[in-house]
């Protein structure tokens, strides 16, 4: 593999010169030591002047075939609208799911997001679509029985017979990890199962949890009171390997279950609000309580774009007015959240531009009027810029984009066209 140089780039507001080898960030040294480095071997050279490197974003929670179902669902209530979605979801096939999968990749990687953890069917061909794209994703078995016997039995099968096959050849670019979808559309002998499943695997459990306050009185009035959290706590399953997607509607006891138990909660906003779900996040209660909050954007069904930059932003935004404090959610947790918080959910060394850590980099261009200030450079990428000024992005040390440039993108378009006839 070869190596890279980003000569004169801006990292925490000083010019450094950084190497990139093996996929990872060998060094990264004043401004103007790269002239001193003898690097054996192909070594590509960017000139980074006037350009600021930052983390790759981590999109916690997303469903990245939703690509094309976006708009299949505006101005419906949560129920209505997830009804809609499994009915066309009936349709979906591999190939669907590849091109699909496709899609969101280049618009991840156009966003700066260079890990996902994803949640959908047909799982093989989400991996293929995204190795081939070279980002980086968490994925594995999707459980959902809906409470049907056979089903069970069959998902259990298959899942054992797809884990055995990741194990036997691995990959640092596929985090493999097991999902079901919700309390209300997997039975509980299934969640158990699926819980020791990974225990014992030691792999990630990425669910759908307290979403809707819906979901939260269904579930009391099925178990004796018990919220999903609590229920999910009593069954056993809470832990730090969980990767909870949502946690929006909790109790004070919940959320110290959370804490206590170590979860990592994903906050997507824009799905929420859009769902019309909630937007009251409880960020501050749950890391002050040991959760380990991250950011995700769901996928395009509901939230319509997989763009991080805005998710940050429209968290921010949400956190300061429904607490009425401006200082509800600053700039550095806000980039934890979508960056490092997410690294170490999924134990990437990465989420951090620092020697030895995966070199997984979005270099900003900030020749523009965005960042024509004296303020914080965070503030005017969180605030004022949007995500066209991610001019090139790195994933484990090789580019994926270059100067806003995704290799065969018109292709993918073209294909993603022809399959989107399987959901008419
Ligand atoms: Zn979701």
């Amino acid at each position: 593999m070869s190596s890279i140089i980003l000569k004169d780039i801006t990292i925490d507001g000083i010019c450094k010169d950084v190497l990139i080898r093996a996929g990872l960030i060998e060094k990264i040294e004043p401004s103007g030591s790269s002239v001193l480095w003898d690097i054996a071997g192909d070594v590509e050279i960017m000139d980074c002047s006037g350009k600021v490197a930052i983390p790759g974003f981590v999109n916690m929670h997303v469903h990245a075939a939703m690509s094309l179902m976006r708009g299949l669902g505006e101005d419906m209530v949560f129920n209505d609208w997830i009804t809609k979605i499994w009915d066309v979801e009936k349709n979906i096939d591999s190939e669907y799911v590849y091109w699909a999968t496709k899609v969101a990749c280049i618009e991840m990687i156009r966003t700066g997001t260079t890990t996902f953890n994803d949640h959908y069917w047909h799982f093989d061909a989400s991996v293929r679509a995204a190795r081939e794209m070279g980002l980086r994703i968490a994925t594995g078995y999707e459980i959902m029985d809906k409470g049907s016997v056979a089903e069970a039995e069959r998902q259990k099968l298959q899942c054992q017979e797809k884990t055995a096959k990741y194990f036997a050849s691995p990959s640092e670019m596929h985090l493999y990890q097991l999902a079901f979808h919700a309390i209300y559309s997997v039975s509980e002998e299934m969640m158990i199962w699926a819980a020791e499943f990974a225990r014992k695997h030691k792999i990630n459990l990425h669910i759908h949890l307290s979403e809707t306050r819906k979901e939260v009185e269904d579930c009391k009035a099925a178990h004796g009171g018990l919220s999903p959290v609590e229920y999910l706590d009593r069954l056993g399953i809470l832990s730090d390997n969980i990767i909870a997607a949502h946690t929006l509607w909790l109790s004070p006891n919940d959320v110290r279950l959370l804490g206590e138990r170590g979860v990592n909660c994903v906050h997507n906003v824009n799905s929420n609000t859009k769902l019309a779900s909630g937007y009251r996040f409880l960020y501050k209660e749950l890391k002050d309580a040991g959760a380990n909050v991250c950011l995700g954007t769901d996928g395009c069904a509901s939230s319509n774009n997989l763009d991080m930059l805005e998710v940050m932003k429209t968290s921010a935004l949400f956190q300061k007015a429904w607490r009425d404090d401006p200082s509800a959610l600053p700039l550095p947790e806000l980039m934890d959240m979508a960056t490092l918080n997410g690294a170490k959910a999924l134990g990437i060394q990465g989420g951090r531009l620092v020697e030895g850590a995966v070199a997984d980099i979005n270099i900003v261009d900030t020749d523009n009027t965005f960042f024509l200030s004296n303020s914080p450079f965070l503030a005017n990428l969180v605030y004022s810029a949007h995500s066209d000024c991610i001019d090139s992005v790195i994933c484990a040390g090789r580019f994926v984009m270059r100067n806003r440039q995704i290799p065969e993108e018109k292709e993918i378009l073209t294909q993603a066209k022809r399959v989107l006839a399987k959901i008419a």
